[in-house]
């Protein structure tokens, strides 16, 4: 049983690696980000509380997120152990989380700046069904139409250089201590390098299980 965190840029591929992470070893994926998309989707007591917050990109009340993170972690059935995707993202939630779990190494995703701006800018969403596309290797069959359901492509407005760079600059702020924090703390950790926009995911995914082997985790 092993309990991982990743940390990856927007558009590094974090959500791609941690689902295939998942089908390989003993694990459960818990995205903070998509639990909170999921609650307001549903329109529960709480994903009503949560909207403002998760619309506006701000950062959910500390008292909130914890309590939703601790009621996940408790699902997770015995002998299985979990990736926390979008936890911690301040040093007071890596605080918390400390007093309720045993992290056994940090999974760092480091991508070049410009890949994930020229896969985030050439990223198609349809407006239907969510599916993702991508025009530099992931195209749909007909030109800006699903091939899953025929509905419309779309290309997020935060989905653009500028706004990009932006963002990029933001995710380094913010996880550059909580890095930090997990380093003093002797964590180890499992450095992925992604330096070329066609390394298929496989690859660093295998790069990533390697890595854990090495330590003798998996
Ligand atoms: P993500 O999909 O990880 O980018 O998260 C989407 C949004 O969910 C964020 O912009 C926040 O509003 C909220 N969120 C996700 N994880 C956390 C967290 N650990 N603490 C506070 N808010 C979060």
């Amino acid at each position: 049983m092993v309990n991982l965190i990743i940390f990856g840029a927007p558009g590094s591929g974090k959500g791609t690696y941690a689902s295939r992470l998942l089908s390989r070893l003993n694990l459960e994926v818990v995205a903070t980000g998509d639990i909170f998309r999921g609650m307001i989707k549903e329109e529960t007591p709480l994903g009503l509380k949560v909207k403002e917050y998760v619309e506006n990109g701000l950062l959910v009340p500390d008292e909130i997120t914890l309590e939703v993170l601790k009621q996940y972690l408790a699902k997770i059935p015995k002998g299985k152990g979990f990736l926390l995707d979008g936890y911690p993202r301040t040093i007071e939630q890596a605080k918390a989380l400390d007093k309720i779990a045993k992290i056994d190494a940090v999974i760092h995703l480091i991508v070049s700046d410009w890949i994930i701006i020229e896969r985030l800018s050439s990223r198609r969403i349809c407006k239907n069904c969510g599916a993702i596309y991508n025009m530099l290797y992931l195209k749909p069959k007909r030109d800006m139409i699903c091939d899953k359901c025929g509905g419309p492509l779309y290309q997020r407005e935060d989905d653009v250089p500028e706004v990009i760079k932006r963002r990029i600059e933001v995710y380094e702020k913010q996880t550059q201590p909580l890095l930090e924090y997990y380093r003093e703390k002797g964590v180890p950790f499992v450095e992925a390098k992604c330096e070329k926009l066609e390394t298929p995911p496989e690859t660093v995914v295998e790069e990533i299980i390697k890595g854990l082997e090495k330590l003798k985790l998996v």
